[in-house]
């Protein structure tokens, strides 16, 4: 494709890109299609002749669209958001135009300066301690393994990467509640400590991490020569937003000298509001931190913000040094290569730059606040309904609720609000999933999606209310 052909087509995507984003709460929110629709659509073989980009077009708009589930719908209540911005797609063109592989400084020193510099925008923002250091990560999963690994090696006297196990039977302990991601039990199995050495501690009454269960579990595992490597402590576990205490938690990490991992992903942005800061009380006890401006902060994915007070550590545990990356200016600047797994780097930095920069501090403040002005306005809604209730606290932006008609009970219950579940998301209208709650299958709607409004909500709600009590005796 020759520069004009490109400008062509660029201009016609630009309007195509622009039209999305005025019309994407008009798609079915949920793609609607069966499994292998798609792949049977697609030619089994590759073409042997170039093709015009105009018939690629054509086939995305034919093939690829009707299997998009609308992210980036105001209709979209599902998981947690992964949210873009016209900001953070404009950087996003940036990015993949200059291409841009950010390994080490040299080979591109604006990208890893821009980083260092939007860590440090970042930390300000969240109230996070001034010493933290910062890089960004592709995901939470991938920083909860290098913060797991870390904490793994400064244990061990850095040695398991030099000798494989170096325990001696004596097996390495991580802690989490049973509200914790899974990202935190796979970065422990590839970590090679083990799934079993995984304690997941029970929750308390409003699903945060239990302090005391955790005192009690290091303690046996101390008496049974079992030795605490790290603790994982969420602010916003994934099912119901639960904020885990980090002053309990890290008192007892600092006692023992474990490392204390936080996975903030979606709650971190949260942060950026003063009256969210209670969330961090006990943040001088945290060695790791991670949240996702790719959930919540208008940064599309992928992009996850990683910090921690030991970088020298974080470093030790990734160095790895062949002829070809040596350079003259190692040591005197930030080769980012040795902060994480992935030696190639794309320029992140980018988008959080254009997106701090457009909406400004003030601006993410008021979209965040909102978000979770209407999420206590659609709790208000729900307590309004005798067939409805709430199922757990609702800190966020995220209501866990469930419908309860009278007449019905346990098992019942769960499979009426599955039902619903399933019925609405069909509709297309919008896309909710759920959680379970100690044994209640729970609906959870997330208020979080950039453009989401409180006629959006209350229109939904409308719609779950009516659905719910259509299907309930059929
Ligand atoms: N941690 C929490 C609390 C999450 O909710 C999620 C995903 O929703 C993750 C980690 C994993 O995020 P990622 O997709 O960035 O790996």
């Amino acid at each position: 494709m020759k520069p004009d052909e490109f400008r062509k087509h660029a201009h016609e995507l630009v309007e195509w890109m622009a039209g999305y984003m005025e019309n994407a709460g008009n798609y079915p929110v949920k793609s609607q299609v069966k499994p292998g629709q798609i792949f049977s659509s697609i030619p089994d073989l590759p073409p042997g002749e170039p093709e015009s980009f105009e018939n690629l077009m054509k086939d995305f708009d034919s093939i690829i669209m009707p299997g998009i589930t609308h992210w980036q719908s105001p209709n979209f209540f599902a998981y947690f958001p992964a949210n873009n911005s016209p900001a953070s797609v404009l950087a996003e063109m940036l990015i993949s135009t200059l291409g841009v592989q950010g390994m080490i400084w040299e080979t591109s020193p604006a990208a890893t300066e821009l980083e260092e510099k939007m860590m440090d925008w970042l930390k300000q923002m969240t109230g996070l301690p001034e010493e933290f250091e910062g890089v960004i990560q592709d995901s939470a999963s991938t920083a909860t393994l290098a913060a797991i690994l870390t904490a793994r090696e400064k244990i061990a006297g850095f040695m398991i990467n030099e000798e494989g196990s170096v325990t001696n039977g004596q097996n390495l302990r991580v802690y989490c509640s049973d509200q914790t991601h899974s990202s935190v039990e796979k970065a422990v199995k590839i970590a090679g400590i083990g799934r079993k050495n995984l304690v997941k501690v029970l929750s308390r009454a409003d699903l945060s991490f239990d302090p005391r269960g955790l005192k009690n579990a290091i303690s046996e595992d101390i008496s049974k020569g079992y030795t605490p490597c790290c603790v994982v402590a969420t602010l916003g576990t994934t099912g119901t937003t639960a904020i885990d205490p980090i002053r309990e938690l890290g008192e007892i990490c600092h006692e023992h000298g474990i490392w204390l991992h936080v996975d903030a992903a979606m709650a971190g942005t949260a942060l950026l509001l003063p009256e969210f800061s209670w969330m961090l009380d006990g943040k001088e006890y945290i060695d790791s931190f991670i949240f996702n401006p790719h959930k919540w902060m208008f940064v599309n994915f992928d992009c996850t913000a990683f910090f921690t007070r030991d970088a020298a550590s974080l470093i030790r545990t990734f160095e790895i040094l062949p002829e070809y990356l040596k350079t003259r200016t190692r040591g005197k600047v930030n080769d980012y290569r040795d902060w994480g797994v992935p030696l190639g780097r794309r320029f992140r930095a980018l988008k959080l730059w254009s997106v701090i920069r457009t909406y400004g501090v003030k601006g993410l403040q008021e979209k965040v606040r909102y978000h979770i002005e209407i999420a206590s306005r659609l709790k208000g809604l729900i307590l309004a309904e005798p067939d409805f209730e709430i199922v757990a606290p609702v800190v966020i932006s995220v209501v866990c609720f469930r419908y309860k008609p009278a007449g019905l009970a346990g098992e019942e219950l769960n499979k009426i609000n599955e039902k619903l579940n399933h019925t609405l998301n069909d509709s297309g209208k919008l896309y909710l999933t759920h959680t379970s709650v100690r044994g209640i299958y729970t609906l959870r709607m997330v208020t979080a999606q950039t453009n989401v409004t409180a006629e959006h909500v209350e229109k939904a709600w409308d719609l779950i209310k009516s659905t719910a009590r259509s299907i309930a005796f059929k």
